[in-house]
């Protein structure tokens, strides 16, 4: 039984490893030259560059996708760093009572218990409050048996997602607290000011926050020494041992279809490669509406199209740069508020900026020596997309120009930055695009809608077509990895079921 899966990112990786081991024949084919897709690193005279990556859920035992990924990878052998402080927000208009004004989200949440109380004291039931949320949230298993797809199960066993219901009830009960309500309750200035900023001054979800503390705390969201990178050479290594096939720049222009059955794909060189079943794992708008040509669509997937159900997440601006320092004394993350505005050439307006020291990895740079980075969210990522294909000396020049801005703000902060720079990197929306052929250089799928908790409107099969499957990070909103790996390992137990097999996972060391 042929496989052919389209992108070696995370998400097709993972399914090309899930499918060899349960005797399918899988091909995976990427059009870059390399693995990983948004989840990778470049090196630069000596440093390299994270395309970004900061934390994985389930990098400890406590959280349930450290069994998902201790199916592909061996988890002990990678020593993970796990971040005291998330985040240090310096507050513009207050100060804290010891006349501090930044404000320090601790990972550990007796310790930010503790912190929070000592400069608020008069919010003690909102803190409070708080804290047991997330505690209660560290008591369920969050997600619920990671290891089944609803859909497969037979009705006896769909029931004992009865016991679930208390998790549904407590979720739905905390889903619409946003960091602005949450700061409305609060009397303290400083502590109000510090929420309202824990978006970089937008409202979401307070869930966005809580629910990665809560697992933080359990040492369950830590950065893996090595970076992207070594992480997925670990899958795209295993998947290899398993006797998969990789072909690097080799791009697929489309899904042969014929009787509404995908029966293989297309290269962009015109070369066919028939198959019984294809996964697509590369983007969801290209597979959709270019490979399959919008002909297996319905109203929730033209709604999706038309950003009408949900938005597309953002893309990023980032300025990497390689330092003769460590920066030792700065905190790893910080967020500060500018003393002007700074606005983008693509217009979208930033009145913060936050720097990542990245000197808790030696593994990125020499001795000595370390990577910062700033980067942007945009809301206009088709700006720099389209000024790159239709101007690119014009292009060159806004990214130049925009990245100097940001390291002239930023030396502010880090004195001396400047003067230390041995190289710049600049990644754009126009480069993630490039690079993963996202969609509008989105960095992961979909936003989360309003409703953080609802089920997923985007399916891993399309209407009226047999034999193909959609995986990877557009498959929930909010994406990331822990997505790409789910849904990866739901459609091979789908396949495994179609074809009879039974389902089994990795025996072999790890
Ligand atoms: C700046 C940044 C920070 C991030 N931080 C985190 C984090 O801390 N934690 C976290 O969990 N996630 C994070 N993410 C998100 C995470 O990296 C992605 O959600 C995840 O890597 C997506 O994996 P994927 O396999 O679904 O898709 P992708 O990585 O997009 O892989 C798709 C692959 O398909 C290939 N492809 C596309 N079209 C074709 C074609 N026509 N033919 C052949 N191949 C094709 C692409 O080249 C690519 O390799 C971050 C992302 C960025 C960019």
């Amino acid at each position: 039984m042929k496989i052919n899966i389209i992108g070696a990112g995370v998400a097709g990786l993972s399914a090309g490893c899930y499918l060899q081991i349960n005797g399918f024949e899988t091909t995976i084919f990427e059009r870059h030259s390399t693995f990983g897709g948004l989840c990778t690193s470049w090196q630069r005279n000596g440093f390299t560059f994270e395309s970004g990556f900061q934390w994985l859920l389930g990098s400890g035992k406590s959280n349930p996708f450290y069994q998902l990924w201790s199916e592909l990878v061996d988890m002990a052998s990678i020593r993970f760093v796990h971040h005291e402080v998330r985040m240090e927000i310096e507050v513009k208009e207050n100060k804290d009572i010891f006349g501090d004004n930044v404000f320090h989200l601790y990972t550990n949440l007796d310790r930010l218990e503790k912190y929070l109380l000592s400069i608020a004291s008069e919010d003690r039931t909102a803190i409070t409050k708080l804290i047991r949320t997330m505690r209660r949230m560290q008591s369920f298993e969050i997600p619920p048996k990671i290891k089944s797809v609803p859909e497969l199960l037979p009705w006896y066993q769909k029931i004992s997602y009865i016991k679930y219901l208390p998790l549904l009830f407590f979720l739905n009960r905390i889903k619409r607290e946003t960091n602005f309500t949450f700061a409305e309750k609060l009397k303290n200035p400083f502590l109000k000011e510090a929420f309202r900023l824990l978006f970089d001054g937008d409202e979401m979800p307070m869930l966005i926050l809580t629910m990665p503390l809560a697992f933080s705390d359990l040492n369950g969201t830590g950065y893996p020494i090595g970076g992207s990178v070594g992480f997925v050479r670990n899958i795209e290594q295993n998947y290899i041992a398993l006797g998969g096939k990789i072909r690097y720049h080799t791009e697929v222009e489309n899904i042969i279809v014929e009787q509404n059955e995908a029966k293989g794909i297309r290269l962009i060189t015109g070369e066919v490669i028939p198959s019984d079943i294809t996964i697509s794992a590369a983007d969801w708008n290209f597979t959709v509406f270019t490979a399959l040509e919008g002909k297996y669509v319905n109203k929730t997937i033209l709604e999706l199209h038309r950003q009408e159900k949900l938005k597309v997440y953002f893309s990023v601006f980032m300025v990497s740069m390689g330092v003769a320092g460590t920066f030792t004394d700065q905190p790893h993350f910080l967020r500060f508020p500018l003393t002007q505005p700074l606005v983008s050439p693509d217009d979208t307006r930033y009145e913060r900026m936050e720097v990542h020291i990245n000197n808790y990895d030696p593994t990125l740079a020499p001795e000595g020596k370390t990577v910062v980075s700033i980067s942007y969210y945009t809301r206009n990522a088709d700006f720099w997309i389209n000024l790159r294909a239709s101007n690119l000396k014009a292009y060159q020049a806004e990214k130049q120009r925009f990245s100097q801005m940001i390291i002239t703000l930023a030396e502010a902060k880090l004195l001396g930055l400047k003067d230390k720079i041995e190289v710049v990197d600049i990644a754009t929306p126009a480069t993630f695009r490039r690079y993963t052929n996202n969609w509008k250089g989105s960095v992961q799928g979909w936003l989360p809608g309003k409703n953080i908790i609802a089920q997923s409107p985007v399916k891993s099969e399309l209407p009226g077509l047999k034999g193909f499957y959609f995986i990877g990070h557009w498959s929930i909103p909010g994406g990331g990895l822990p997505v790409a790996i789910k849904s990866a390992r739901d459609v091979a137990q789908m396949i495994c079921k179609i074809k009879k097999v039974r389902f089994r996972i990795y025996q072999k060391g790890f």
